[in-house]
C-alpha cells in the first residue's frame, strides 16, 4: 500500500501550491495525489526534512489556517487521495463519528441483508427497524427503493408515515452535517 517514498517524483523544494498540484491528476475540483501515501493511503511528502501528512501541511502553510481543538480535517469529496483546496473542511470529531455511523448503516452488506429479509418476510412485514432505517437516510424515493431494494411508492408512504410509523423519531445525521 505504501508508496516509497519519492516515487519517480522529484520532490521541489518548498512545497508551494503549484509544486503540489504539479504532482496531482485534476479531477474535476479534485487534486488526486500521484506521490506517496502512508499505510492507509493518505498523501504525504517530504517536508522540511521529515516525511509528513499532505493535507494538515496544506491547511497550516498554504492555505495559512489552524485546526481548532476537536476538530479534525475532511475531505468533502471522500476520496482519499484528493488534497484540492476546494475539498478540504474541518468537522468536529464527533460529527466524524455520527457521519461514518449513518455511512455503516447504509453499508451495502446491511442493505443486502435488509433485501434479503424483506424478500423472506414479504413487504408487509418490512419491521419498524428497517422503516426508521430508511426514514433516516437520505435521499430521493427512487434511490432509497434502489438502495433498500423495495418498492418506491412504499418508501413515499413509509416516509410519510402512512405506515411502519415508528413512535421514536429518527433524525439524519447527514441534514446534521449539513447544518455545519
Ligand atoms: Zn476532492
Amino acid at each position: 500500500m505504501t508508496r516509497p517514498e519519492g516515487s519517480g517524483i522529484r520532490a521541489p523544494r518548498p512545497w508551494t501550491r503549484e509544486a503540489i498540484h504539479a504532482q496531482c491528476t485534476e479531477e474535476g475540483i479534485c487534486r488526486l495525489w500521484r506521490g506517496s501515501v502512508d499505510s492507509y493511503g493518505y498523501p504525504r511528502a517530504h517536508i522540511d526534512g521529515s516525511s509528513q501528512l499532505l493535507r494538515p501541511y496544506i491547511w497550516r502553510s498554504i492555505m495559512g489556517k489552524t485546526l481548532r481543538e476537536r476538530y479534525r480535517l475532511i475531505m468533502r469529496c471522500g476520496n482519499r487521495l484528493c488534497v484540492s483546496e476546494e475539498c478540504i473542511a474541518t468537522k468536529t470529531y464527533k460529527a466524524v463519528a455520527e457521519i461514518q455511523a449513518a455511512v455503516a448503516k447504509t453499508d451495502p452488506l446491511m442493505i443486502a441483508r435488509f433485501r434479503d429479509g424483506a424478500k423472506k418476510a414479504g413487504h408487509s412485514k418490512l419491521s419498524a427497524e428497517i422503516a426508521a432505517d430508511i426514514r433516516a437516510t437520505s435521499g430521493s424515493d427512487i434511490e432509497i427503493a434502489t438502495l433498500f431494494g423495495i418498492n418506491r411508492s412504499t418508501v413515499g408512504r413509509i416516509r410519510r408515515g402512512d405506515i411502519w410509523a415508528s413512535p421514536k423519531v429518527a433524525t439524519s445525521v447527514f441534514n446534521f452535517g449539513a447544518t455545519l
